[in-house]
């Protein structure tokens, strides 16, 4: 690698044009049928969004995978007639990070889709990227395993994705996110070339961690075509309580104590009174009517007994620091009530105003009151609707900047100012969503000029001809060695 190469300016590809992809097309159509192919407008437009309000882009060509040799030839046919890829799972990413933005091929992964192997023993599950996490879950699950990762997608979003953009979810608090998962990944490299990385062993301290490169890349780095995630054994026991509070705020102390106090729950979800009043209007009677604030807490244990003191020490803490209520699940369907409508709440708020943006921070966990204190006055000076509630027990929340079209402005002076904050209390821009489209423009508020340009060096060493997923994570500028 060249130091020029290294120092130059990251391109901004153009388009394709015409010339191009009737180009690529010809050389795919030999090897992908109409079912994987995808040229007409009307089957591609199902590829042209995801669940961001990155708004909709559309791909010139949409390719369906089946296998690393499909992937393989996508990716030099691209390569020969440069055109960009967009990898795609299962289009669920709130950064954009899925969406053509110009143009191309979206190479989809929806059909990889197959669990290839539980071995127990080695306490392992190898998949294709496409296969949908929920699926995943169950399977080991009826193994006596474990794969404790829940981003509140599960049913809707794949392995893979998870894996691309480092997914966490509510039990994050307990088991760490997709990350402390991986233990090896085939990924083919923008070239075409096919990578083994990581090891399929529960320890390796050989060369270089390429595997978590290419965590969190975003699909900007290689296309993943398998992976082998760690699992660990089933915890059969689970208790479940949801506590009200008077507001987000006394709620976050309470949060924040229960950890210091040595307790772990595999939970503590905080919902603040925008997200309640969204629940409330939409399924009524699942929380209470005079909490401001509530968290759902849930412990876990090989048995009942330790489950069930984890949560009755974590409930005492909260009364202490001010809980109106605890209210302990008695069964399974219990369980489900309480969930549910925390599991489907971004659509539930998305309902509640013709905009939302989402913001997927974190924070140290001991800054989350200061945090949501600044959530509730940027609101009323920007005077928009900004709710607030996530995986508060590890410092990230959710937060939802709700409004129409008479209000964008303020909106998005509301989002910046929550940035902001954020990173002037030490925090990070993303939990687990990822950067993608939309918080490309924030990254330099968090991170140097340095370090973005180390970043770019990695990209322009593995994507020289800039092809794969371009225009994401990073914003344009120089490279530095
Ligand atoms: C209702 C709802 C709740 C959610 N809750 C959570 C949550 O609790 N925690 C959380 O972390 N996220 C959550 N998300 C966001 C989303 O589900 C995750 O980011 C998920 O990991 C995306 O997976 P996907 O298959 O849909 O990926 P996509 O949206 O298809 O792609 C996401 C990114 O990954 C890349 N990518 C996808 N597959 C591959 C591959 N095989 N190789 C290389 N790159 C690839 C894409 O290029 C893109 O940049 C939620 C989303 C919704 C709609």
């Amino acid at each position: 690698m060249s130091i020029e190469l290294l120092t130059r300016p990251t391109r901004e590809p153009l388009r394709p044009g015409p010339a191009q992809l009737r180009e690529v097309r010809k050389a795919l159509e030999d090897r992908f049928d109409e079912e994987r192919l995808l040229v007409n407008a009307d089957r591609r437009q199902a590829y042209a969004q995801d669940w961001s309000s990155a708004g909709r882009h559309m791909p010139d060509l949409v390719v369906k995978a089946e296998s690393t040799a499909d992937v393989q030839a996508v990716l030099a046919a691209a390569t020969e007639h440069q055109v960009p890829v967009t990898p795609r799972g299962l289009g669920t990413g709130k950064a954009g990070g899925a969406l053509p933005i110009y143009g191309g091929i979206v190479l989809s992964m929806e059909r990889m889709n197959r669990i290839e192997g539980i071995e127990v023993a080695d306490m392992q599950v190898t998949a294709g990227p496409g296969t949908v996490t929920g699926d995943l879950m169950r399977a080991v699950e009826e193994q006596g395993l474990f794969y404790p990762p829940d981003p509140n997608s599960f049913d809707i979003c794949s392995i893979g994705g998870n894996v691309a953009c480092n997914a966490g979810g509510p039990r994050a608090l307990k088991y760490g996110t997709t990350k402390n998962y991986v233990r090896a990944l085939q990924v083919v490299l923008p070239t075409g070339k096919l990578v083994q990385l990581g090891q399929r062993t529960a320890k390796s301290s050989t060369g270089y961690r390429v595997a978590d490169l290419i965590v969190g890349s975003e699909g900007t780095l290689g296309i993943i075509t398998q992976v082998t995630m760690r699992l660990i054994p089933r915890p059969d026991a689970v208790e479940t309580a949801l506590v009200s509070f008077a507001n987000a705020v006394r709620a976050s102390e309470a949060l924040t104590a229960v950890i210091a106090a040595g307790i772990v729950p595999r939970t503590l979800e905080l919902l603040d009174h925008h997200a309640l009043d969204a629940v409330r209007a939409k399924t009524p009677g699942r929380f209470p009517d005079d909490a401001g604030a509530v968290i759902i807490l849930e412990t876990d244990g090989r048995t009942a007994k330790q489950a069930f003191e984890d949560l009755e020490r974590a409930a005492d803490v909260c009364t202490a620091h001010g809980a109106l209520d605890v209210l302990l699940a008695q069964d399974e369907a219990q369980r489900k009530r309480i969930w549910e409508p925390r599991r489907v709440l971004s659509v539930t708020l998305r309902e509640t105003a013709p905009r939302k943006i989402s913001e997927d921070i974190v924070v140290p966990r001991s800054q989350i009151p200061t945090m949501l204190a600044a959530v509730s006055r940027i609101g009323e000076q920007r005077r928009v609707r900004v709710a607030a509630y996530g995986h508060a027990g590890d410092g990230n929340l959710h937060v939802n900047v709700l409004f129409d079209d008479s209000s964008t402005e303020r909106a998005d002076a509301a989002v910046r100012d929550v940035i902001c904050e954020t990173v002037r209390l030490g925090g990070t821009i993303s939990g687990e969503h990822g950067i993608g489209l939309l918080k490309r423009d924030f990254l330099p508020l968090e991170q140097s000029e340095d370090l973005m340009g180390v970043q770019r060096a990695l990209k322009a060493t593995l994507d020289p001809h800039h092809i794969l997923n371009p225009g994401k994570v990073l914003p344009p500028g120089v490279s530095a060695p």
